[in-house]
């Protein structure tokens, strides 16, 4: 026998390799399927909660005040030392022209003396007039400063409510669904071993390369799994096949299951 031949006569040999189990243990099969697929959807549920989505995009703005608020209190810190410095220039030159006046009041020294003290008192008070414009200028930069960070703080302070809050309703969320998983998974062993084990490996091979759906019924002369019609010669030979013998589809290659319904 050729190469070919022999391919030919294996795919024939496994082709025809018949699993044989008793009805009951097909119909508990297809409760195992609806068990596996609840699990799966509880599982994908648990992936893609809104909640998730929420704390997430809740994360990101308060990330962003948090940067904003950092920035806004660097800015006030720096005002806050230009305002420090603004008055004490200021002091520097009324500390001047107090002495200044003291000297001018005491009347001691030459009338130049005098004269040149007048003279200094009219442009420290010029001087005085300038550093008190800046010092305001500075003071209102400061007012501005301080309340954009008081804003910014009370933004973070909503923002993190708002975050513990979908926090705790992801949790919420995620606890009940754990909590299904709990129930429907305490169920999958008592139903694993009542389909037993040549048909529960069959079954977990075919689910794991047939996206979750590993057997499916027959429904009114439908795959259960790819939905395609069978025809006539599926109709025949699955009418042909003993009650025990496990069923594959010709299409989607899944265990198909006779029940009832299957309108045969
Ligand atoms: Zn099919």
């Amino acid at each position: 026998m050729g190469l070919r031949g022999r391919c030919r006569a294996r795919a024939k040999r496994s082709r025809r390799y018949v699993l044989n189990a008793d009805p009951s243990r097909q119909l508990r099969l297809l409760d195992l399927q609806a068990i596996d697929t609840r699990l799966d959807q509880l599982a994908h549920a648990r992936k893609t909660l809104p909640e998730h989505a929420q704390v997430a995009e809740l994360q990101t703005k308060a990330d962003g005040v948090d940067g904003l608020l950092v920035r806004a209190r660097t800015e006030l810190g720096d005002v806050q030392r230009e305002v420090a410095k603004a008055e004490a220039d200021v002091q520097l030159v009324r500390d001047r022209a107090a002495r200044d006046q003291a000297r001018l009041d005491s009347g001691t020294g030459s009338a130049k003396d005098l004269t040149a003290l007048q003279h200094e008192l009219t442009s420290l008070a010029r001087r005085q007039s300038e550093l008190e414009d800046v010092e305001l200028e500075v003071m209102e930069r400061a007012e501005e400063a301080e309340s954009a960070a008081t804003q910014l703080e009370a933004q973070q302070a909503e923002i993190r409510r708002q975050l513990t809050a979908a926090t705790a309703a992801r949790d919420t969320a995620l606890a009940k669904l754990a909590q299904e998983e709990e129930q429907v998974a305490a169920q999958r062993a008592g139903t694993a071993s009542q389909v037993g084990d040549d048909l529960l490996a069959l079954y977990e091979k075919i689910r794991e390369s047939s996206g979750g759906l590993g057997a499916a019924a027959i429904r009114q002369r439908r795959c259960g799994g790819c939905q395609l019609e069978l025809n006539a010669v599926d109709v025949a030979r699955i009418k042909a096949a003993p009650a025990d013998e496990v069923l594959r589809c010709e299409e989607c290659r899944r265990i198909q299951v006779r029940t009832p319904e299957s309108g045969l």
